[in-house]
């Protein structure tokens, strides 16, 4: 798996568009139940998985008893959605952040609802199936944060006045278009897509992988990280997989990305994003090649602010200062 983990780094470190595909798998390691596997909710369950058929027409006809529903103020389900929103990022979250905010991934594209990626410090998230955190108009497609919305009067109601449902997407409820339309054109514009945590059966986003497949094999590199071989090994659609749990796997690769981009081994651990990244120590130097960028761009603009340090990071917070390439992975 060694090998595998470091072709996939000089992969990355290679690519000029890099995009990552998520799902389940990811989100398992945080906690986040599965539906479908032994012990998922519709498993354990088979009325939840009746309710949630109906879920999409509820709204459609009533929906104050949609959100009455979800909310657990009626019937027998639980405040599902708001329980969810206090499950924590795992480190496959905190690995594919790092890879962001080292300029190698451009755009996350995640089939899961529970805004994980996004409290692990990744920006650019595209939500294929919606997610907890927003609250979405059928009639004019904006979308609201849950939290601008203090859920006591039912249906909360968009500007145009229409009710809001929950962005998650139900059955039989249509992947909103602007997201299907923008999944797509990455697939058609990414030259790595590194698929994870997800078996890819789910149509449409599925047919993500076979949209850069068809673009021929020397266009793309798809490479999986997953528990198991899926449709995507066995078609060939991917070029290799590595075979292993997604929390696993990722920090080893942005351990190895960091080793081929000239620093330290960057420990991968609680990197939120959301501060400075404790971890960005002297052992993260950049290269000499970027510290003779940064003092170009010292001496260019001396007075600039940002600039006027000397190129020899002793901390995160410096080096974003005296990098604008070698920004703190935290983003800080
Ligand atoms: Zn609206």
């Amino acid at each position: 798996m060694q090998n595998l983990i470091r072709q996939l780094a000089a992969d990355m470190v290679a690519s000029r568009y890099a995009i990552v595909l998520t799902g389940a798998g990811v989100s398992t390691e945080s906690g986040v139940p599965d539906f479908r596997g032994p012990k998922g909710i519709w498993t354990t369950n088979p009325q939840a998985e009746a309710q949630a058929y109906q879920r999409y027409e509820r709204f459609l006809n009533d929906p104050k008893a949609y959100w009455e529903e979800m909310l657990g103020t009626v019937g027998t389900s639980s405040n599902f959605y708001q329980e969810m929103r206090k499950v924590e990022p795992n480190p496959g979250h905190y690995a594919i952040a790092r890879l962001e905010h080292l300029g190698i991934v451009k755009q996350t594209i995640t089939q899961n609802i529970d805004g994980l990626h996004e409290k692990a410090g990744t920006r650019n998230v595209m939500h294929y199936h919606g997610t907890v955190e927003k609250l979405r108009c059928l009639s004019c497609g904006s979308r609201f944060s849950v939290d601008d919305y203090s859920l006591e009067k039912l249906p909360p109601l968009c500007r145009c006045g229409r009710p809001l449902k929950y962005d998650v997407v139900h059955f039989k409820e249509p992947i909103p278009s602007d997201i299907m339309d923008a999944a797509e054109s990455e697939a058609m514009k990414c030259d790595l897509m590194l698929i994870c945590g997800t078996s890819a059966v789910v149509y449409p986003f599925a047919a993500l992988p076979a949209i850069a497949r068809n673009r021929g094999r020397s266009g793309v590199r798809i490479i999986e990280v997953n528990a198991e071989p899926t449709p995507l090994t066995h078609q060939g659609i991917s070029d290799y997989l590595i075979q292993g749990k997604t929390g696993e796997v990722l920090p080893l690769v942005v351990d190895e990305v960091g080793r081929l981009m000239g620093w330290g081994r960057p420990n991968t651990q609680a990197c939120t994003g959301l501060s400075p990244c404790p971890q960005f120590s002297e052992s993260h130097r950049p290269d000499t090649a970027a510290e003779k960028r940064s003092s170009t761009l010292a001496a260019n603009h001396p007075k600039a602010p940002g600039f006027g340090v000397s190129a020899s990071p002793s901390s995160c917070l410096i080096g974003a200062r005296a990098s604008v390439r070698f920004r703190c992975p935290s983003g800080g």
